[in-house]
């Protein structure tokens, strides 16, 4: 594939055993410890891809993925669209999610479930008390985002719904709290991220993985470790900037340019 190929081009080529990743937005309403601790857009400040531009030339870069991801770096259910956007999304594509959850609400779960077909939602939860949680999701509230991944369950099913944990040295005691709490709210799935920095602690980590793996056979939920972050965000995304269409498994990612125009980099 060459450089600075036109969108219109890659359509032609043969992508449907790729997974698209998409940001619409290049915003975020928190402020976690992690990834965005002094700031970076917010609702305000953030740069929305235009509904038409996405309609026009996003969704049928979905259409011929094997599967789609919406939301990596950034928070979709800031987009202003999300509703007219779940709408557009194929339906005979599978979707993930990826979300802080805190603006989740039975409204936008019930349009997700009726209008695209989601095998994975992943709300972030890195904290089973309140103090731990808020201390990292720094804006987040605990117990707004637990009543949203306990809708989410209801609605899509617990094995559809995932609880996703940044291990990290101020919350790695309470691991096998958020298997427990994914078990008491109905979500079936921990999914675990490893803090890149702070992957020298090893020993800690593996007693602390075990602990959580014996709660989770317990409590029947499943716990699956994931890919690393890096202290600028998702590993792999760190060069990132608005706005980009990833297409993950390869070595490459997509980006429109203000006026909309699309090539490859
Ligand atoms: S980790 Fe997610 S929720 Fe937290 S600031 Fe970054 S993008 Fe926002």
């Amino acid at each position: 594939m060459k450089k600075g190929m036109r969108l219109s081009e890659v359509l032609g080529l043969e992508i449907k055993s790729y997974a698209v990743n998409f940001d619409l937005n290049n915003g975020c309403q928190l402020r976690c410890t992690m990834c965005r601790p002094t700031g970076g857009p917010s609702v305000r400040d953030q740069t929305v891809l235009p509904i038409d531009v996405f309609s026009r030339e996003v969704v049928p870069v979905l259409a011929r993925a094997a599967h789609y991801q919406f939301g990596c770096y950034d928070e979709p259910t800031l987009v202003p669209y999300f509703e007219e956007a779940m709408g557009l999304l194929p339906p005979e594509r599978i979707g993930r999610m990826n979300t802080n959850g805190m603006l989740l609400t039975v409204r936008k779960i019930d349009v997700m479930a009726a209008s695209a077909k989601f095998c994975l939602v992943k709300i972030s939860c890195d904290g089973s008390t309140k103090e731990t949680f808020e201390k990292i999701r720094v804006k987040g509230v605990f117990e707004t985002v637990v009543r949203h991944a306990t809708y989410a369950a209801k609605k899509f099913g617990s094995e559809t719904v995932a609880l996703v944990f940044t291990l990290q040295q101020g919350n790695i005691h309470e691991l096998t709290g958020v298997v427990e709490l994914a078990a008491r709210i109905g979500v079936g799935t921990v999914i675990m991220h490893s803090k890149q920095s702070e992957l020298a602690w090893c020993g800690q980590r593996l007693d602390t993985y075990l602990l959580a793996l014996e709660a989770a056979k317990k409590e029947g939920v499943a716990l699956m470790e994931s890919g690393q972050l890096g202290s600028g965000g998702y590993h792999g995304f760190a060069a990132y900037r608005y706005p980009p269409i990833f297409l993950a498994h390869v070595p490459l990612y997509l980006r429109v340019n203000p006026s909309g125009a699309w090539s490859i980099l």
